[in-house]
């Protein structure tokens, strides 16, 4: 049976903003209009007889469960209250409960609820106010960015907010001005930012790239880095944590750096199980397992014990030959599956990050003397 690392738990459809690089609704896959608005009271309730019957089968193991979506706050105080009650029923709290929300609807109301159930919040904002707003934008493309520095300071200033606040998630503009952006995000005060890519793949190119073999993503993080090792009290930024362990000999410890077996499974809001939902990206339907599984019919123990949940777990892993004969194989990991599809030769290519990584890799292996063999991004 393959272990999971984190169950992706789909609890609202919709979203209250509608982000232009958003994954979900404007990348092409419209599956979302298919399914109900929440996740219904009686699947909550199969959801977490599941994770009963699944951790008495391994229990040993531990995982994060996130409360996703759209956006999961979408679903109210009561319905959150009975949900986290009913999942804390099974789920001790060795394992972590999060919400990952755009922090537009975060109240006091439910950061107590967050509070008495242990579940902590991760809220995603790309940077200050021009940053955020170029894409985070409402359904009649207002900005966003003053509703969820609200939020955040609601966060901020609850009792509980040492354990509530789990940090800022942040998709990265290239365009920007990486001291800039880290200045600021110290300045909100999150405990941790986590970086991401922009989704895009060889036949999307990612926003900002001008093609495979440039490298603007790689300039913005080495700038990042460089402002990052500066600093004598940082900020934890993931991304940049994950790949100076990794190039001192270290382990990875998520998805998207490093060789990892991170395992990965998402429910949606009508009990479906699917792959890692990012893969929407890649084409419509691209994130759906051929067979059907549903939470109300089958149990986790024997989805994740097939074959087809082991062949998608896989995907993670690099499998392209420029990948296999990388001498940063070890520290790149070969990049998100997104990342790596091409139409008519599926995901078997290095990362469209590829030259971006090998840059970053190379200036933190020269800043910090590490050995590696250097090569020319
Ligand atoms: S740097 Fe490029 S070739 Fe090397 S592992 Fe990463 S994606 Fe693959």
């Amino acid at each position: 049976m393959i272990e999971i690392d984190t169950l992706l738990v789909k609890v609202a459809s919709r979203c209250n903003i509608n982000c232009s690089y958003c994954y979900v609704y404007n990348m092409g896959d419209d599956g979302w209009t298919e399914m109900p608005k929440f996740m219904p009271s009686h699947t909550i309730k199969i959801l977490t007889e599941r994770l009963k019957e699944y951790l008495e089968n391994n229990p040993e193991r531990l995982f994060a469960l996130v409360l996703h979506g759209g956006e999961p706050l979408l679903i109210g105080s009561r319905r959150l209250e009975n949900m986290l009650l009913s999942l804390r029923s099974v789920l001790p709290e060795e394992h972590c409960i999060s919400i990952q929300t755009n922090g537009i609807l975060i109240t006091d109301n439910i950061l107590d609820i967050c509070s008495n159930f242990k579940t902590s919040l991760s809220v995603s904002l790309d940077g200050p106010e021009k940053i955020n707003d170029a894409n985070r934008v409402g359904h009649r493309g207002e900005a966003t960015y003053s509703r969820v520095l609200k939020g955040i300071e609601k966060l901020k200033h609850h009792a509980d907010c040492s354990f509530l606040f789990a940090g800022l998630l942040a998709v990265i503009d290239p365009n920007s001005n990486p001291e800039e952006i880290y200045n600021f995000f110290k300045d909100v005060g999150s405990p941790n930012v986590d970086f991401l890519y922009r989704d895009g793949n060889h036949d999307k190119l990612p926003y900002g790239k001008a093609s495979f073999h440039s490298v603007e993503y790689g300039y913005w993080l080495t700038s990042l880095l460089d402002v990052y090792l500066a600093d004598q009290t940082p900020i934890k930024i993931r991304i940049l944590d994950d790949v100076i362990r990794l190039a001192l000999g270290g382990y990875g410890v998520k998805e998207g750096m490093g060789i990892t077996d991170f395992g990965i499974a998402v429910i949606d809001t009508d009990g479906t199980v699917t792959k890692n939902d990012t893969l929407k990206s890649s084409f419509k339907g691209a994130d759906r397992f051929s067979e059907k599984w549903n939470i109300c019919s089958h149990s986790l123990v024997d989805i994740f014990s097939s074959n087809e949940f082991a062949d998608a777990h896989l995907l993670q892993r690099a499998n392209s030959a420029a990948c296999l004969a990388c001498p940063e194989l070890g520290v790149c990991g070969g990049g998100m599956p997104l990342h790596r599809w091409k139409e008519g030769e599926g995901y078997e290519n290095p990362s469209v990050y590829c030259k971006d990584q090998l840059h970053l890799i190379n200036h933190l292996r020269t800043k910090l003397g590490v050995s590696g063999k250097k090569i020319h991004a």
